[in-house]
């Protein structure tokens, strides 16, 4: 959108910005759609006068570091990325302290630190992220986190002021932080490291990295980890216990190295990959009760405008794939009036049935409102089961008269039935 590079040329600062952006070049799953603007800023200031110029105009925006741990749909992205990258990336070292620009990437700091011969970093040496990127999700590796050597991040609020928040402020626990609950941008970090013999440094850091190349598909594209490790399980060993190895959609695929990472195997399209994840997500719920969380974001217009609602008959269970299950089994039944029965609830006479109840307007507006809550604080549509007994009658209405409502407020609605077992 053009109006977006106007309003950034507008600021006079001499930034990089680009348009229609393909977003497989800027992440590490190689897969997903256009942005319609990226800009990278070159420091605090002119990250904060970015930040500014999109709040007093609007304008919806992401921000990336190196894209290891996103995934962009195929519909893309409609705002502005915000890419902190080698622009900010410089790093000085006092003493025990490297204070580094978030675009730094984390195996270069890793480097910089083992070659100045302070250990504490060596962890992070293999993630292919940026500093700043590490920062918010606590990246972590081999028993190390970023949580363990951080003193103190500098970043932008949605304001564009720029606060400093000590290691404890930025509340890091397992891939997260502070800076996701308040939509912050990390701008730099101020790391203590430890003075340590340069050579085990590097050993232990190139040990780490032979262990990953031995476990880990590097020779794919990938986000690495796709899937959050569960409390008392690993994501990985549940995956490949429900036989999900080599289970592929297009060109995506569960690994055959490693079942906690789903790989990009031949111009997958962020499409396939989704379907693998879901795929994984649904077979490991219904064999083992554990429901896997995904730790790569997920980003774009699919997420936040299409909402995908799955009917179901109560007597089969809940479909364990949805996010909100909604019970309609307390409107009144077609199914016992005798001219109805036979019909289903695409049958507008069905249709009329049930809606000319109060209950099934009232709680129509309930569910919506419930729907956009959930989208407002989680970041994504939920995945929505509308359940009910005696034919599809009631559930299959419910989500039609849901359908036409959020319709009307430019959503796209998928309906879908689910299959008995599944
Ligand atoms: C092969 C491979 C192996 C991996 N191994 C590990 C591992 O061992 N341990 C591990 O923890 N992770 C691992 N990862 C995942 C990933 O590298 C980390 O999560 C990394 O910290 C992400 O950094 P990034 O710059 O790529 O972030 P991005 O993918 O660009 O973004 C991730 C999230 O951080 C936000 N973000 C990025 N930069 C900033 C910023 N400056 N300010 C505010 N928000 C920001 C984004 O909005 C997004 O929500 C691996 C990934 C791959 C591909």
């Amino acid at each position: 959108m053009d109006y977006i590079c106007d309003e950034l040329k507008r600021l006079n600062l001499k930034l990089n910005i680009k348009t229609n952006v393909s977003m497989k070049e800027y992440t590490t799953f190689k897969a997903g759609g256009k942005a319609a603007c990226l800009v990278e800023p070159y420091d605090a200031e002119s990250l904060s006068e970015i930040v500014k110029m999109c709040r007093s105009k609007d304008i919806d925006y992401y921000v990336l570091g190196n894209g290891s741990n996103v995934l962009f749909t195929d519909d893309g992205y409609d705002g502005l990325i915000i890419h902190i990258g080698a622009d900010m990336a410089d790093m000085t070292l006092n003493d025990d302290i490297i204070t580094v620009g978030a675009g730094a990437s984390l195996p270069s700091l890793s480097g910089y630190a083992a070659s100045a011969g302070f250990s504490g970093l060596e962890f992070a040496s293999g993630i292919p992220g940026s500093v700043g990127g590490a920062v918010v999700m606590n990246a972590g590796a081999y028993g190390g986190e970023i949580k363990d050597v951080i003193v103190y991040a500098d970043v932008c609020d949605s304001n564009g002021s720029i606060l400093r928040l000590t290691a404890q402020e930025l509340e890091l626990g397992y891939r997260s932080s502070i800076i996701q609950k308040k939509d912050y941008i990390v701008c730099s970090a101020c790391f203590k490291l430890n003075a340590g013999n340069k050579e085990e440094i590097k050993t232990k850091m190139s040990d780490y990295n032979n262990r990953r190349r031995e476990k880990q598909p590097l020779s794919y594209a990938s986000a690495g980890s796709t899937f959050k490790r569960p409390e008392g399980y690993f994501a990985g060993q549940l995956i490949e216990q429900c036989g999900l190895k080599g289970f592929k959609s297009g060109g995506a695929m569960v690994s055959e190295k490693h079942a906690g990472f789903v790989i990009n195997v031949k111009d997958a399209t962020a499409k396939d990959i989704l379907d693998v994840i879901a795929h994984v997500q649904d077979t490991v719920y219904r064999n083992t009760g554990v429901k896997l969380e995904t730790e790569v974001k997920i980003v774009g217009k699919t997420k936040e405008n299409i909402l995908n609602i799955l009917t179901f008959g109560y007597k089969y269970g809940k479909p364990p794939v949805c996010d909100m299950i909604i019970d309609v089994r307390f409107l009144p039944n077609p199914y016992y009036v005798d001219e109805l029965r036979d019909k289903t609830g695409n049958d507008d006479d069905v249709y009329n049935y049930v809606m000319s109840s109060e209950e099934a307007v009232k709680y129509i507006k309930k569910i919506k409102e419930d729907i956009l809550e959930y989208a407002k604080k989680e970041k994504k549509m939920p995945l929505v089961g509308i359940g009910c007994t005696g034919g599809r009658h009631r559930s299959v209405t419910i989500a039609r008269a849901l359908r036409e409502c959020l319709l009307a407020e430019e959503y796209t609605v998928n309906l879908k039935h689910r299959d008995i077992d599944k």
